[in-house]
């Protein structure tokens, strides 16, 4: 099967950032692959812009590089790279200082769909926006590109949100939450809204609850000092965890179109009860032997801040109340896994009188590993010797299921939905404003408590409370395995 290609218009991107990790490991990777399977016309250019002094030419040799080292082996091919390199270019410019605008100005062309990706760090995000303005670089057809961190609280995402606004319309401004660009994550709008046997069920009276986990198995070595002033709550939950429960529980929108998606996530946020600190649970992974704790790793054996979190959440409206959702994420974990969990309640009455154990349905949406759907059924037993039932899955790996077809890395597709104009998969400022207020309201009622976070060990499925959580509810998560 092969998969249909739309190119888009002809464009302009220039990344902020453009000799920086995430260019490097993503943006140019991704763009690559979008070139090679004939999406990005042969006009476009990516224009690096960065402090170090660079020539054109040792750009494209980092480009090159990055794309030797970051592109699968099988898609690099001499041409390809050559046809690539030679749209790239470069600016030497600080977003702090006067220097190299001129000279990027001279570079665009003034009917040309601009986009600009900000792959700097986020206090970056206003001066650059504000240089852009001021340097009559930002046309009608402007793009600007941010990405987490969003902001660090409620205050800080309003300012965020206020300095981007002010040269920029909010139809211009796409904040990425790269799981959006998950091809599983749209396929958890298309399995809701494209098919009719879901939606009748998909509600309290017959979801007995939702799990969410995001489980990874690295630490944060190497990355301890940023991620110790974050922690998994304002790393993971405030943005990827609580996108997946808005596309979970919101109502179906009147059209697929930016606004009225945005509206029905924006109005789950909404309806979400504030949390008290009982339906939560912070830990700490501690030595596992070989590797070091999280407090060795963040070089700060006073830290508090969680690697990991569970959170019971509750969305008081008709669809949802009296079913909650429970997201987990951490660091160091068992192993790196993602799904979403529609638990349906078991049956009213069992004619089974031999099985006492519960066995709800449950619907699984895999984000990692091996992207798919299970849906956990419960058959009779194969044999005589009386009425047994157990549990199979039945089980659909879109990698199977779509003939070996290529699922596209998120970077691919969000990097062209900003050029096509198309925002649905972005988030909007209200939304990640209104994410914040219900994560402050968690990180306040932490730092009113003296508690300090629950140790877990390196390797397991996190700390003992979080199994609590689901315990004292009657329910338990489900295995962290890959
Ligand atoms: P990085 O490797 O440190 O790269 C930063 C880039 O910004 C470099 O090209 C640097 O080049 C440039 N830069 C720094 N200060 C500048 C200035 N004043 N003016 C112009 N350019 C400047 O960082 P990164 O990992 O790529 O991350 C970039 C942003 O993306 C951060 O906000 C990060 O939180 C976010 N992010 C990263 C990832 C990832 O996987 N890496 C994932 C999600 C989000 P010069 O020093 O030469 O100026």
């Amino acid at each position: 099967m092969v998969a249909r290609v739309i190119p888009v218009e002809p464009f302009e991107l220039v990344i902020f950032g453009g000799t920086g990790d995430l260019a490097r490991r993503k943006i140019l990777p991704s763009l690559y692959r979008r070139m090679k399977v004939g999406q990005m016309p042969p006009e476009a250019r990516v224009i690096g812009a960065a402090r170090g002094k660079m020539t054109r030419k040792a750009f494209q040799a980092l480009v090159q590089e990055a794309l030797s080292e970051f592109v699968a082996e099988a898609d690099q091919t001499e041409a390809d790279i050559q046809r690539f390199v030679e749209a790239c270019d470069f600016v030497t410019l600080d977003a702090l200082g006067t220097g190299g605008w001129a000279e990027l100005g001279k570079k665009l062309r003034p009917d040309v769909t601009r986009a600009f990706y900000l792959s700097v760090g986020p206090s970056l995000f206003g001066p650059l926006a504000q240089r852009l303005s001021e340097r009559g670089l930002v046309t009608p057809e402007s793009r600007i590109v941010v990405e987490k961190p969003l902001g660090h609280d409620l205050a800080s995402a309003r300012a965020l949100n206020k300095e981007l606004s002010t040269p920029f319309d909010e139809r211009q401004i796409y904040r990425i939450d790269h799981y959006l660009g998950k091809e599983t994550v749209q396929n958890l709008m298309a399995l809701r809204f494209a098919n009719a046997l879901f939606e009748p069920l998909w509600n309290a009276r017959h979801v007995d609850h939702v799990q969410i986990t995001v489980a990874e198995s690295i630490g944060v070595a190497g990355r301890g000092s940023y991620y110790d002033k974050s922690g998994a709550m304002r790393d993971m939950v405030q943005n990827h965890l609580m996108q997946l429960l808005c596309l979970t529980a919101m109502e179906p929108p009147a059209r697929f179109d930016p606004d009225a998606v945005r509206d029905e996530k924006l109005k789950v946020i909404r309806a979400l009860d504030p949390v008290a600190p009982g339906n939560t649970v912070r830990g700490q992974y501690r030595a596992n032997g070989v590797d070091g704790s999280y407090l060795d790793h963040v070089g700060n054996p006073d830290s508090r801040t969680e690697s990991f979190v569970a959170i019971r959440a509750d969305i008081s409206n008709w669809r949802w109340a009296g079913a909650p959702f429970y997201l987990r994420t951490g660091k160091r974990l068992r192993t790196r896994m993602s799904e979403i969990a529609i638990v349906f309640k078991d049956v009213p009455h069992s004619i089974f009188p031999e099985v006492d154990e519960k066995r709800g349905n449950a619907l699984v949406i895999r984000l990692q590993p091996d992207e798919g759907i299970t849906l956990r059924m419960t058959i009779k037993d194969p044999g005589p010797g009386g009425m047994r039932l157990t549990e199979v899955p039945l089980d659909m790996t879109f990698a199977d299921a779509l003939e070996g077809q290529e699922v596209a890395d998120a970077y691919e597709r969000l990097i062209m939905d900003v050029i096509r104009g198309n925002q649905t998969l972005f988030m909007r400022g209200d939304e990640v404003e209104a994410a914040w207020a219900w994560t402050d309201g968690i990180l306040a009622g932490w730092e009113a408590g003296s508690a300090r976070p629950s140790p877990y060990d390196a390797g397991g499925s996190g700390p003992e409370d979080a199994l609590l959580l689901l315990h004292r509810d009657g329910r338990r998560w489900r295995e962290i395995e890959g």
